[in-house]
């Protein structure tokens, strides 16, 4: 059985072909400048890559394109688009209405638009991206996995801000959450590895990549998380800013940023990006930290001691922790970070083990501290689209 799993931003869209089978990813690739005269498909498969110049003016021609190359006799791995049994997209914003995988129709659909107010940035070209793969491919199911759901069994008492309650029964302000998909996905794969049902996993789960968001994890279900209303919250990212406090807005404001201005700099120029003022890229920062740029350094502290922070918060609301779980481009790759991370835990009893944390690379799953440690921090790499492609096939066909 094939699944076809599509994630589409503004001007992106990133696509992989299962085979359920064994799970084997038989195609991928991303198309990248949508909608522009420089629109490029980069795609791989049969053990080759592509760097195609297309043309494709929006996401339903785009997602015509790639269904072509998959079909094409040099590039391609498979006769034809019928074989596609069903596809799987990354949806990003669901509200409080969805809590769970659902198969498309109209009613998804009009979830995803009524909460675009709340996702401007995101629910839109995910709906373009529904939508032109639905026209693509009219005769299968269409399956929506929400970055949101796996973040909807927070309790209120984690979820709600302490605001009037209007705002939240009129103007929706609580905490969703994000990057749900990858949480969920760590969680089954750490409890596995952990000899556990899911439902006995109790895990801090730490996504660190551009964006990154924590969740305490009880019984397998998401009890707490820290990205909020938007993915501005919590830890310092790249370029967002995560905690601050919120007077900061309105002092800007009346120091002549506009509400706009205010959003991009605390989206797109603070995090790593602001305190350092050289680069959000992690492999920057610490070549730079190492050479004595102080700002770098300094940028680097930030980002480990929000973390830990984190940990001692979510440590304290767990019932247990089995595990802190690192994944993402950071906590897959970054020995320095990783090494930073388990020494800002020594407190709760955590102790690096060197060569455990050497070889946890290239995809590899594993503790990196010791067998004696009172804390044990996991490495487990995320596979989201994986996560999508299991829950389409669970829809479409279930085992
Ligand atoms: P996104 O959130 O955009 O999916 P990723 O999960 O790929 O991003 O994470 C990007 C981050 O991972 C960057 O800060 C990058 O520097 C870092 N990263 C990726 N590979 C490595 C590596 N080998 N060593 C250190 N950091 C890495």
């Amino acid at each position: 059985m094939k699944v076809f799993v599509v994630n589409c931003g503004s001007s992106s869209i990133k696509y992989q072909l299962f085979s359920m089978t064994n799970e084997d990813v038989l195609a991928k690739g991303v198309l990248e400048r949508l909608g522009t005269n420089q629109a490029t498909l980069h795609h791989r498969a049969r053990g080759q890559s592509w760097k195609l110049a297309v043309q494709a003016a929006n996401h339903t021609e785009g997602l015509r394109t790639i269904l072509d190359v998959l079909v094409d006799a040099e590039k391609g791995v498979m006769s034809t688009i019928g074989e596609i049994e069903g596809v799987g997209h990354r949806a990003i914003h669901g509200g409080e209405e969805i809590r769970g995988t659902v198969r498309i129709d109209e009613s998804v659909l009009e979830v995803i638009r009524r909460n675009a107010e709340l996702a401007p940035l995101h629910n839109p070209p995910s709906l373009a991206g529904i939508e032109g793969a639905m026209a693509a491919l009219p005769d299968v199911p269409h399956v929506a996995v929400f970055d949101t759901a796996f973040l909807s069994t927070l309790p209120p008492k984690a979820h709600r801000y302490a605001v009037p309650e209007q705002w939240y029964t009129e103007h929706h302000v609580r905490k969703y959450g994000f990057h749900g998909t990858s949480h969920r996905y760590v969680t089954l794969r750490t409890a596995e590895l952990l000899g556990k049902g899911a439902d006995q996993a109790n895990l801090i789960t730490a996504h660190l990549g551009n964006g990154c968001s924590m969740t305490a994890v009880a019984g397998g279900q998401a009890v707490d998380h820290s990205m909020g209303l938007t993915p501005l919250e919590g830890l310092v990212m790249g370029t967002r800013s995560g905690d601050i406090d919120p007077s900061v807005v309105l002092y800007m404001q009346s120091r002549g940023f506009s509400p706009a201005d205010v959003d991009r700099v605390l989206n797109k120029q603070s995090g790593l990006l602001g305190v350092s003022g050289c680069s959000n890229d992690m492999r920057d920062l610490l070549g730079e930290a190492e050479g004595g740029n102080e700002r770098a350094d300094l940028a680097l502290e930030m980002f480990v001691y929000r973390i830990a922070k984190y940990v001692g918060a979510y440590y304290t609301i767990l019932p247990r922790c089995d595990a802190v779980v690192l994944t993402g481009g950071i906590g897959e790759n970054s020995l320095p970070i990783r090494q930073r991370i388990v020494r800002s835990l020594a407190r709760l009893g955590a102790e690096l083990d060197d060569a455990r944390n050497a070889a946890t690379v290239k995809g590899r799953a594993g503790p990196i501290t010791t067998d004696a440690s009172a804390l044990a921090v996991w490495v487990v790499p995320t596979n989201e689209e994986l996560m999508i492609a299991r829950d389409t096939r669970q829809m479409v066909r279930p085992l």
